[in-house]
């Protein structure tokens, strides 16, 4: 009889035993897993906030020829290990102001945008492309746009607010808009700045005229500035800094596609951030503007654009 109860005894004991393991067991087994979703979640949230802002800068008439001696702040960008460019970007062969810059923020070609006129009225037809700032919008970004040349509110379709300036001003009339328009209270911010100098020098003097060449060198040194600025605003943020431009010039115009009408440059600067954006080889059309643009904001749907091609 005793041995019985002792034997009784030793299995309950065993299987009290068991019972306590199997709990322990399953109780940390789903602590490890809710700990390690947690991490999983918050490696998530933090990449949905990492701060990102983008700068397009479009200087309306600045050629890749125009940038040497006279642009000393755009030259030493160039020599950054954090820089990738190209000096040999194509605009389209109608180079001028409007079909370029439509090609420039929608990622398509002029066959495929068909934008053909260089100004607008009242009997132009709405642009039905969309364009980065649609892009933006898509992908969480509040943008602001600054335009010199009124007609390129058309770029803008039906969007209003005060997040879009056009002044028909020089650069240094509007880099303090600028920095009081532009505000950090969304986390991924995109800015779009059409700078008319160049431009409008070459249409009166001449490109590469003494005047525009003194012209060039005020704007170079307002991108120095308006770059300072945005750093110091956007110190927490992965900073990307994009330097182009609409066409080149000869003589007094620019519209007839001569080589040095067509060829422009696309300079992008990365600042404070995780790797340095590398412009992929084939990049060499002004429409692949877009699709930089997108690359830096990871924008995912496949989109039907010239540029992703
Ligand atoms: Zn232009």
């Amino acid at each position: 009889m005793k041995i019985l109860d002792l034997f009784i005894k030793i299995l309950k004991y065993t299987f009290v035993l068991l019972l306590t393991s199997i709990f322990l067991a399953t109780t940390s087994l789903t602590l490890y897993f809710i700990t390690k979703s947690t991490n999983v979640l918050e490696d998530v949230d933090e990449a949905e906030n990492q701060k990102q802002l983008i700068v397009l800068i479009s200087m309306d008439g600045l050629g890749s020829e125009l940038i040497g001696q006279n642009t000393p702040f755009l030259s030493s960008q160039l020599q950054q290990t954090d820089t990738s460019f190209t000096l040999d970007m194509q605009t389209i062969k109608q180079s001028e102001t409007m079909p370029s810059h439509i090609s420039m923020i929608t990622g398509l070609t002029q066959e495929n945008h068909k934008f053909y006129l260089n100004s607008i009225d009242d009997e132009t037809p709405p642009l039905t492309s969309e364009t980065l700032f649609d892009y933006a919008i898509d992908n969480n970004y509040s943008y602001y746009a600054f335009l010199t040349k009124n007609k390129l509110l058309y770029l803008l379709g039906e969007k209003t607010g005060e997040n879009i300036l056009s002044k028909e001003e020089y650069s240094s009339e509007i880099l303090d808009d600028i920095d009081n328009m532009v505000e950090t209270e969304n986390s991924k911010v995109f800015v779009f700045i059409h700078l008319r100098d160049i431009d409008s020098y070459g249409h009166t003097y001449g490109w590469n005229s003494e005047e525009q060449k003194q012209a060039l060198r005020t704007l170079d040194n307002n991108l120095n500035i308006l770059v300072s600025d945005f750093r110091e605003e956007f110190d927490l943020y992965n900073r990307y800094f994009i330097f182009t431009a609409d066409h080149g010039g000869e003589g007094i115009q620019h519209s007839n596609g001569c080589p040095a009408c067509r060829r422009i440059p696309l300079i992008v600067v990365s600042e404070n951030t995780p790797t340095k954006y590398e412009l992929k080889t084939e990049v060499d059309s002004i429409y692949d503007t877009t699709c930089v643009v997108l690359d830096i904001m990871e924008d995912n749907p496949h989109r039907d654009l010239d540029c992703t091609k």
